[in-house]
């Protein structure tokens, strides 16, 4: 008797099981599954994402139903959209041997006529976002006054996205003698208020301790300075080959800045995020679903749900403000006991962040170092040399070989070997040859010598300076001046005066900051736009005030700054690759800091073969996946 049988299972249900290739009940499943037949009961249940919960609720809900009867008879709330298509999915196929069964997805951004009618037809389950069902409710769309389950999956996000007053209000409609099962990967305090508000006497299943993250993801972080944050992004997608990866940013507009710049360098990525079209959300989490994106940028509000199999890394490109946040990204990884990793890429103002993490998620991090351009130029070509051994040769080729054959008569095997993989690795090298170390290795004191003047005692005045960037890049004063401290490396207190204008600002450091100032700000890569510093005559008033204003005379650059306005790239729009043939973007990369060109794109010019990019990461070495997903 298989273990699945053993839970209490039926034949129906058995078989889907085997369909899917499920060989043993995940731990929330062994425990969730047989209370659930056998009580009529109300239950809370905490796991981490990643563990199964889906079925855990699913199958027992599924033998509960009475598939004759063509009424609702339960309600699943799901957080979003995407997770609300994904249990349906699910549903249908774990009922797929259930005669009679119907599951019908409730969410918004598609006809709601369309999805009553449906429910019309006969649902016995209905999968819903909380927003859309009300919506329903209010419209007399759909009838759940005689339900008997009602499930919150995802509890914790459902709240977190202000589900609350919806919840309520919908579990309002439903009948008082109806089972609630909650399932969450957390217990904050407004999940308990809703399993203290709707539940009676719940069983209670715990997988793992309460919080704390999955054990099958490691976590590392790289320290690097905070204006190689993107170079170290690359280099990490770069000593991982077969990255599939949803790579956090803070904001909207670093994930779209973010994602572009690993598509004009050649990488396989996509920005998701809430100023795209669901439409253009859907086509992203299509291709990524489908492999041929290798890294999603994401920020943590459109990551919600994402809920794909087989991520091999989660990339913290800026850590959450939220360190609970944390939690949520890197359980995108090692989902269903596979192994995953979970980087955090930190600069020295965020570094104590790492320990707080750390006794959040009960983990140690590991401190690895950014891989140097002989690693990766080592590991690239062991995957190269693999990829060739392991490549299945389409006997079409046989046409052309005697023309090949003669082209490349006379050379030994062992020039050929190294011809073939100089092809690849040639640019890899060359890239890497010319690019340094990246890791921060410079403490405090370093900077102090370096900078040839202790760091506190100042007498030099201050320097204020014009910057070409303000509000229009999405900065108010807090932000800007972070962005400074953080690019400059420099103390709470070190950049001062910030005053930011539409298209421009200012701001004042010490005397003594200024070499540095010029240095790592003029032609700083700010998204793809080259930002430019210059020294304002007027020196804003003297020391700081903090309140961040410009309280002495006016603004020294202003008659310089319009000139500027003009050399402002295009904001571009959401979308992946199809913009790659829109307007020529301005800036780019520093000279100093080239970018490696990948897969035959060459940058530098030499490489002619400009292989479809999309077919040589992916399409041409499937990844062995689960066969269902297909
Ligand atoms: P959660 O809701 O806890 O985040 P899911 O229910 O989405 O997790 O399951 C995660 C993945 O694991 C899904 O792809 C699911 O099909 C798979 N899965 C669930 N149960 C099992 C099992 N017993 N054996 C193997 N894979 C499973
Ligand atoms: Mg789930």
């Amino acid at each position: 008797m298989n273990k699945f049988e053993q839970l209490g299972l039926n034949e129906s249900l058995l078989l889907a099981i085997k369909d899917l290739g499920f060989e043993n009940p995940s731990e929330v499943q062994e425990k969730a599954i047989p209370v659930l037949l056998e009580q009529n009961t109300d239950l809370v249940a905490l796991a981490q994402t990643g563990t199964g919960k889906t079925a855990a609720f699913g199958f027992p809900l599924i033998q509960k139903i009475d598939a004759e009867d063509r009424s609702t008879q339960a309600l699943i709330l799901s957080p979003t959209r995407e997770l609300c298509l994904q249990i349906t999915n699910e549903i249908k196929q774990y009922s797929k041997y259930v005669k009679g069964l119907h599951t019908v997805a409730v969410y918004g951004g598609a006809s709601i006529t369309e999805q009553a009618r449906e429910i019309k037809r006969g649902a016995q389950i209905i999968v819903a976002t909380p927003g859309r069902m009300q919506d329903m409710i209010n419209r007399g769309l759909v009838n759940i006054k005689n339900i008997n389950f009602c499930i919150l999956d995802e509890a914790d996000e459902m709240l977190n996205m202000g589900f609350y007053e919806d919840i309520v209000s919908i579990l309002s409609d439903t009948p008082d003698e109806k089972n609630t099962w909650l399932f969450s990967a957390t217990m904050p305090a407004e999940v308990a208020r809703i399993a203290k508000k709707f539940m009676h006497d719940p069983a209670e299943v715990t997988v793992g301790s309460k919080n704390s993250g999955s054990a099958t993801v490691s976590h590392e972080y790289y320290l690097v300075n905070a204006r190689d944050r993107y170079e170290a992004l690359k280099r990490l997608a770069d000593a991982n080959p077969d990255i599939f990866s949803v790579v956090f940013c803070r904001t909207k507009r670093d994930t779209q800045a973010v994602a572009e710049k690993l598509i004009e360098d050649g990488y396989s990525a996509a920005a998701l995020h809430g100023d795209l079209s669901q439409a253009q959300r859907d086509g992203v989490m299509k291709s990524f679903r489908g492999r041929q994106i290798q890294m999603l940028v994401a920020t943590d509000v459109a990551a919600r749900g994402i809920d794909v199999d087989n991520i091999t890394h989660v990339v913290n490109y800026q850590l959450p403000d939220e360190i609970e946040t944390y939690n949520h990204r890197s359980g995108r990884t090692g989902r269903a006991g596979k192994l995953g990793t979970s980087i955090v890429i930190v600069t020295k103002s965020e570094i104590r962040k790492i320990s707080s993490i750390e006794r959040i998620i009960q983990q140690k991090f590991q401190e690895k170092t950014i891989p140097s351009g002989i690693e990766i130029c080592e590991i690239q070509l062991l995957h190269l040399a693999n990829k060739i051994k392991d490549t299945e040769v389409d006997h079409e080729i046989d046409n052309y070989l005697p023309a090949i054959n003669e082209v490349l008569e006379g050379l030994s095997k062992e020039e050929l070997i190294k011809k073939m993989v100089s092809v690849e690795f040639n640019r890899f090298i060359n890239y890497y040859k010319k690019n340094r170390d990246l890791s921060s290795q410079s403490s405090g004191s370093d900077r102090r010598e370096r900078d040839g003047a202790p760091r506190e005692n100042n007498n030099g005045g201050a320097t204020r300076y014009f910057v070409n960037i303000g509000s229009r890049d999405d900065f108010d004063w807090m932000q800007l001046k972070d962005f400074l401290k953080e690019t400059l490396e420099l103390g709470r207190d070190d950049v001062f005066k910030v005053d930011v204008k539409e298209g421009f600002s200012f701001f004042n450091t010490d005397a003594e900051h200024t070499d540095k100032v010029m240095e790592v700000l003029n032609g700083y890569d700010l998204n793809g736009r080259r930002i430019n510093v210059e020294i304002s005559k007027n020196d804003g008033g003297g020391r700081r005030d903090h309140n961040g204003r410009n309280s002495g005379g006016g603004f020294g650059g202003r008659s310089s700054a319009p000139r500027r306005e003009g050399s402002f790239a295009p904001r571009r729009e959401g979308g992946f690759r199809s913009d790659r043939n829109s307007a020529p973007r301005e800036g780019g990369f520093r000279s100093d800091r080239g970018s490696a060109p990948r897969r035959g794109e060459g940058r530098e010019g030499g490489v002619s073969e400009r292989a479809p990019r999309r077919s040589e990461s992916f399409g041409d070495s499937p990844r062995p996946r689960r066969p269902r997903r297909d």
